[in-house]
């Protein structure tokens, strides 16, 4: 299929291409298309239309197993791990070159599996992807290791190895981008990794990995297994021939795998994981820019965001006033068509999603916070699709369950607050520390929330700000790993001494 972006502007377009694509349905094991062992299949559904996508392969423990021992007889045969830094740039580069070729085809993927708008993941998604990569593979032959000041007649070396085999589990809300924060500096370190998206999710990953593959990335250096949490993510994570654990998903897993981890053999574990992050608007700021971008914060990707500004904080005096605003903004944020370059919020993930986020709008109501927006599904026209209103709560007590418990779908808390120092106790008064950000003309004000409130990312006078180049990551249950920037390279690799004498 040819990507010929000029004729992909129309909805009609994209449901053209989608009718034509090529869905990948095995695994990636060993530089090769495989199926289950067992030729067990689970079913990958669009979550936009009900429809079946593909039967993918249903991995099993004894899948995992032989694709540990690919990854680990590939390793240590030092054909990727002992390579030199500007060779492995070489093909890192390649595979970034021919996803960039392939984006329109990896974004109708991703759009299909996930129900996200096209307009995201061709504009967001499958350039950052790309972007991960190129950037991470052009660092790797200009990291110098250290000499130890010591005294004369030694010389102590300092280097960074790779870890190993690396296990690198993701979720199903960003499948593209969360698994090249992963790969590109795992591979770039010289690891040999197991993919294992979520089974909901798995398409752009396998497309990923075969043109690794064509770019000439070593086969078993990459392997990509989907399959559920349970059969197969924990027997991975238990494996004692897996050397580190890389981790994007909820906070429960997380601690499952950090106990994983003990039980086996210590593998280096670094966890992304949720958020339930304060928008903090005071009544200096532009309000018309932060009610804007409170809309965004909430409703992108239909709050299916671990990032997201699901707790609005809003200065007393202009409480009223933001509140009305959001909710004008909001009209823009209307489920529709995920294959519509026109719609701005897509499909919610599957029925299981739509039901716990309306058992958390109940569980407000029932609390006592106000619904000034939405609260309830989307009927679609006759598909089996999953679609989710934008939900503003208005009046909420940081101590409701609304304000405390991360929702995954489309739904902002509004939260009143006296003063700087009042809003940073209600921010810093949750289990989580992912992002967040702070609304004020006043530069003082705006700093000091900012250094006060306790979490990985915090945006002056935005909201989703960053770029690969700063780390990414949380505090608290937020997680312990950082994805991003040359720091995320730490994460999967040892420190080695080498003491000479002489
Ligand atoms: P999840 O934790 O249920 O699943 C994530 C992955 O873990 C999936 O691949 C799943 O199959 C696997 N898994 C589930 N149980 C497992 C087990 N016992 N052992 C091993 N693997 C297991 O999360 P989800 O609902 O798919 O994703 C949403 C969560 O991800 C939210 O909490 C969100 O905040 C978080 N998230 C965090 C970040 C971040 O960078 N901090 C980014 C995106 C999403």
């Amino acid at each position: 299929m040819s990507e010929n972006q000029t004729s992909l502007n129309s909805c009609a377009a994209w449901t053209e291409k989608a009718s034509q694509i090529t869905i990948p349905a095995h695994s990636w094991v060993n530089g090769k298309p495989v199926a289950a062992l067992s030729g067990a299949t689970q079913t990958c559904f669009n979550p936009a239309t009900g429809a079946v996508l593909a039967e993918l392969p249903d991995n099993a423990p004894e899948d995992a197993d032989a694709a540990v021992r690919v990854a680990r007889h590939t390793f240590n045969s030092g054909v990727w791990s002992a390579m030199a830094p500007k060779d492995r740039k070489r093909i890192l580069l390649r595979w970034a070159d021919l996803i960039e070729q392939h984006q329109h085809e990896i974004a109708l993927l991703e759009t299909l599996d996930v129900g996200k708008p096209i307009s995201d993941t061709l504009n967001i998604d499958a350039p950052s992807a790309v972007n991960t990569i190129r950037w991470t593979a052009e660092a790797i032959d200009k990291i110098y290791g250290e000499i130890a000041p010591t005294a004369a007649g030694t010389l102590a070396l300092i280097q960074r190895l790779p870890l190993g085999v690396v296990l690198a589990i993701v979720p199903w809300n960003f499948p593209l981008s969360t698994t090249a924060w992963k790969l590109a500096p795992a591979l770039a370190a010289g690891n040999s990794v197991i993919l294992k998206p979520d089974p909901k999710t798995p398409l752009t990953a396998l497309k990923l990995a075969a043109l690794a593959t064509e770019a000439g990335l070593p086969d078993g250096v990459l392997n990509v297994l989907p399959g559920d949490g349970i059969n197969l993510g924990q027997h991975l994570s238990l494996h004692p021939d897996i050397d580190g654990q890389t981790f994007t998903g909820s906070t429960a897993v997380g601690k499952l795998l950090m106990q994983y981890a003990g039980q086996s053999n210590l593998k280096r574990t670094f966890l992304e994981l949720g958020g339930k992050s304060a928008n903090i608007v005071f009544a200096d700021a532009d309000l018309d820019k932060a009610a804007l971008w409170a809309a965004v914060a909430g409703f992108y990707n239909c709050g299916q965001t671990c990032t997201a500004g699901t707790r609005l904080l809003v200065q007393q005096s202009v409480y009223d006033e933001v509140i009305e605003r959001v909710i004008e903004n909001s009209q823009s944020w209307t489920p529709g068509n995920p294959l519509d370059p026109d719609t701005r919020m897509g499909a919610v993930i599957d029925q299981n999603q739509i039901n716990t986020i309306q058992k958390y709008i109940q569980i407000g109501q029932q609390e006592g916070a106000r619904l000034v927006l939405g609260g309830k599904p989307v009927a679609d026209s006759g598909a089996n699709g999953c679609f989710h209103q934008a939900t503003l709560f208005a009046d909420v007590d940081n101590n409701m369950t609304i304000a405390q418990e991360e929702i995954f779908g489309p739904v902002v808390s509004a939260i009143p607050f006296k003063d700087a120092a009042d809003a940073i106790r209600i921010a810093n008064d949750s289990r989580y520390g992912l992002a967040g950000a702070v609304w004020s003309q006043n530069i003082s004000t705006a700093l000091s929330v900012a250094n006060g409130v306790r979490t990985g990312t915090m945006g002056v006078n935005n909201y989703f700000g960053g770029d690969i180049t700063v780390p990414f990551g949380g505090f608290g249950e937020s997680g312990n790993g950082r994805d991003k920037s040359l720091h995320a390279l730490n994460d999967y690799s040892e420190l080695k001494t080498t003491w000479i004498e002489y």
